[in-house]
């Protein structure tokens, strides 16, 4: 299910136009865009890591073990795995790992930063992606549209 940004309508769709109000909201790098305005913020986190970040997360302890740790609670608690929505995806290591475990599952992963969506897309590409703000995707934008 789908929350339209302009009017807030709830839609089923596979596309994201909303079939009430027509509002389709914008892309950045092709991937939809909920929270355009804060794709470029830089707090705490400079978009330019993302390149480096992709290419020390593989063969690193730490991001190999938490895959493993994240795979292990899944496999565990979620043994089907039906579909699954990772916020803060960044360069898609984590959701790489969780398309290969659960290779029928439907993933979707969410980045504040635009440039994350890139390295992610090329690493898990059947999974969806979007550009948004967890915390103020709905609210920025149904303030902005009234
Ligand atoms: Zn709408």
């Amino acid at each position: 299910m789908k929350i339209c940004s302009s009017c807030n309508a709830r839609f089923e769709s596979s596309g994201w136009t909303c079939p009430k109000c027509e509002y389709t909201p914008p892309e950045i790098n092709g991937f939809p865009a909920l929270a355009a305005e804060s794709a470029d913020s830089s707090e705490g986190f400079h978009p330019e890591y993302f390149e480096q970040l992709s290419s020390l997360e593989t063969g690193n302890f730490w991001f190999q073990s938490r895959n493993t740790l994240i795979l292990y609670l899944l496999e565990k608690h979620i043994p089907n795995l039906g579909s699954f929505l990772e916020i803060g995806c960044g360069t898609g290591f984590v959701l790489a790992g969780i398309a290969a475990a659960f290779p029928s599952s439907a993933l979707t992963g969410a980045e504040i930063y635009g440039a994350g969506l890139q390295y992610a897309s090329r690493r898990v590409p059947g999974a969806k992606f979007m550009q948004m703000d967890a915390l103020n995707s709905v609210c920025q934008k149904t303030s902005t549209s009234q």
